[in-house]
């Protein structure tokens, strides 16, 4: 397990960002997938983008280039949960300990017109249901479902099935329920999360291997950085470690809403992006690093931020089966 640290909730993130460039090449269009494995070689080192200034350069100029053409992108919201975590300290030390909250536990679904992404699987449909939800981790948190994440596909007749890619934003048990509605979708995730996830220490990282395993039988592409998974700079993983080794967010260049970026658990809710309060077991370097790197992707993409459990923010949001553009 990662060493506690404490924090002083106000990095002094350097400004200045890694440009680190080992190798870059924009993909051009690919039509279909369901790809064999030297397709797979391709994509993964096609959609690479090396360094945090090749990232923000890239999407500018692709923000630029889609004003008047936009990427016609569908966002779908699920309700995947909810969260009772009865002290709040856990995710941010300085504020009193054993005081609750409820975090929303927010899936997503992208629709790109040349694939489909399900972004975070959630809490298990298994746990609809239960009459007063199922504690987790020593009582340290109650989880429970309303509403299935199978029966909020059906609504919008998407057979998970049929989804060509699925990504966390990280793995721990709060975000990968459900996977194995998801067998022909091709796995998006960090080299070291995957070998994390494998590893013994799975279990001490609150990750829960039954959940994903299952995933081991799908076409994968281990990522080592920001990936531009269509292509054409609408819809990106941003590597964002920190909360676990391999932690990324989600951007997305939607025509009408904006440029958004999906959290992760970069933050928690709202008081941490505004004190830049993170968990007593994320390792301080990476998170610091994270948040200024979404701070300046925020600013020179004049993006929103979407916090994937901050529940006053998610009622706020227009669910599935409304949509975003
Ligand atoms: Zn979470």
């Amino acid at each position: 397990m990662n060493s506690i640290k404490k924090n002083n909730n106000r990095p002094s993130a350097p400004r200045t960002l890694l440009n680190p460039v080992k190798y870059l090449m924009i993909a051009l269009a690919i039509s279909t997938f369901s790809l064999n494995a030297s397709e797979l070689n391709n994509h993964q080192s096609h959609n690479a983008l090396a360094g945090d200034k090749r990232l923000i350069k890239h999407l500018k100029k692709a923000q630029h280039h889609n004003r008047h053409q936009p990427v016609d992108l569908k966002l779908y919201v699920f309700n995947c949960g909810e969260i009772l975590a009865r002290d709040i300290s856990i995710f941010n030390p300085a504020l009193t300990p054993d005081e609750q909250i409820i975090f929303s536990d927010t899936c997503y679904l992208i629709k790109h017109p040349k694939g489909t992404l399900i972004w975070d699987t959630g809490l298990s449909d298994s746990l609809l249901g239960a009459p007063n939800g199922v504690d987790a981790g020593n009582g340290a948190f109650n989880l429970s479902v309303s509403k299935t994440l199978k029966s909020q596909l059906d609504e919008i007749d998407v057979d998970p099935l049929s989804i060509d890619f699925i990504a966390f934003s990280h793995l721990h048990f709060d975000h990968t329920a459900n996977t194995s509605y998801f067998q022909n979708a091709t796995w998006l995730i960090q080299e070291v999360e995957y070998d994390l996830a494998f590893s013994p220490e799975a279990e001490q990282f609150f990750f829960n291997p039954q959940d994903y395993s299952v995933l081991q039988n799908n076409d994968t592409i281990k990522l080592n950085g920001h990936y531009d998974i269509f292509g054409d700079a609408s819809v990106v993983i941003i590597s964002t470690p920190g909360h676990t080794p391999g932690h990324q967010a989600l951007y997305l260049n939607l025509a009408e809403t904006g440029p958004t970026i999906l959290s992760g658990d970069l933050y928690h809710f709202q008081q941490n992006r505004e004190e830049y309060g993170f968990p007593v077991f994320n390792t301080r370097k990476e998170t610091v690093h994270s948040f200024a790197l979404v701070d300046d992707l925020l600013d020179e993409l004049n993006a929103k931020l979407w916090i994937q459990h901050d529940k006053p923010f998610f009622n706020s949001l227009n669910l599935s089966p409304a949509f975003y553009q």
